[in-house]
């Protein structure tokens, strides 16, 4: 099976912590990581690799530090690594970071799955791998947590709801996007990083080299821009509710509604 996972590196927004004095978050330090969702495609897509046979492609749209995340795929298991980087492709949003990836997978031409994360744990949308799924006109399952029978015409997998989940039977080849409970990733081997630093190589895509996408990447082509972003603010001090049972549980009902958290 010829597979491509797209994968994001990402800030491990769980070490962004946030400075009260100064209502700013403190980035400082943090680290750079392959978006965890994206992990967990990426070694479905090793794992069918090595069941099936085949090869397994990253591919990443990001600045020449991304190479690292690549680097890692590779190290983990992956055969080729693809980083679209060019000045031309900042500040996509995500119908023009799917297009992109969408004019770079046209452009490798064979492949029989495409494995995307749910979502990215910076930009939160889940929206580049549905996306990607139409730009190339291909069949999609999001959410997608367990791959229970797979060939090279057809794949049968469950797909994760909020209170169960539901089988789907799709034609190959389709868009899936990997959630957590799909497996657990991988560390790479001793060998595998030597590999992935001597032996294997990351190609570098820039606009020259995807010349079908010309004007439609980037800020340009994004029909949404970030306008402001701010911190939210930091919640006040905690409130204790006195009285009775019925009494507290009914005022606390209350505000949870007035706040909408109900
Ligand atoms: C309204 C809006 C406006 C924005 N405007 C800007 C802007 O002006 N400037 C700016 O720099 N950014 C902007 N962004 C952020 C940018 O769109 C996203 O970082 C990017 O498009 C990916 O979206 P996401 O992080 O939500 O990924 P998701 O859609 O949550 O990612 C899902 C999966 O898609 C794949 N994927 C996502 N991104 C990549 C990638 N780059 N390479 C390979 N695979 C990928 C991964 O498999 C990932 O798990 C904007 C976002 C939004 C929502």
């Amino acid at each position: 099976m010829q597979i491509i996972v797209c994968l994001k590196q990402v800030p491990n927004t769980n070490e962004v912590k946030f400075d009260t004095k100064t209502g700013t978050l403190v980035r400082d330090g943090v680290a750079s990581i392959i978006n965890p969702d994206d992990k967990n495609a990426l070694e479905e897509a090793i794992r069918l690799k090595e069941l099936k046979g085949g090869t397994v492609t990253v591919i990443s749209m990001g600045p020449p530090q991304a190479e690292y995340a690549l680097r890692e795929a590779l190290a983990m298991g992956a055969d080729e690594a693809i980083l679209l980087s060019d000045r031309a492709f900042a500040g996509a949003d995500t119908w023009a970071t799917s297009l992109t990836l969408a004019h770079a997978i046209k452009k490798i031409g064979r492949y029989d799955l495409i494995f995307c994360g749910r979502q990215a744990i910076d930009g939160d949308t889940a929206q580049v791998g549905p996306e990607l799924a139409e730009h190339l006109d291909l069949p999609q399952v999001t959410y997608v947590k367990n791959i229970i029978y797979i060939d090279n015409d057809k794949a049968v997998v469950e797909r994760a709801l909020e209170d169960g989940y539901e089988v789907i039977e799709v034609t190959l080849p389709a868009v899936l996007t990997a959630v957590k409970e799909l497996n657990m990733p991988r560390y790479p081997t001793t060998s595998g990083i030597m590999d992935a630093f001597n032996v294997k190589k990351v190609s570098v895509w820039g606009i020259a080299q995807l010349a079908s996408a010309a004007g439609l990447v980037g800020l340009n082509a994004s029909p949404t821009q970030v306008k402001r972003t701010f911190s939210p603010a930091v919640k006040g001090n905690g409130e204790l509710l006195t009285g009775s049972v019925k009494e507290t549980v009914q005022t606390l009902l209350k505000e949870l509604q007035e706040k909408h958290v109900l």
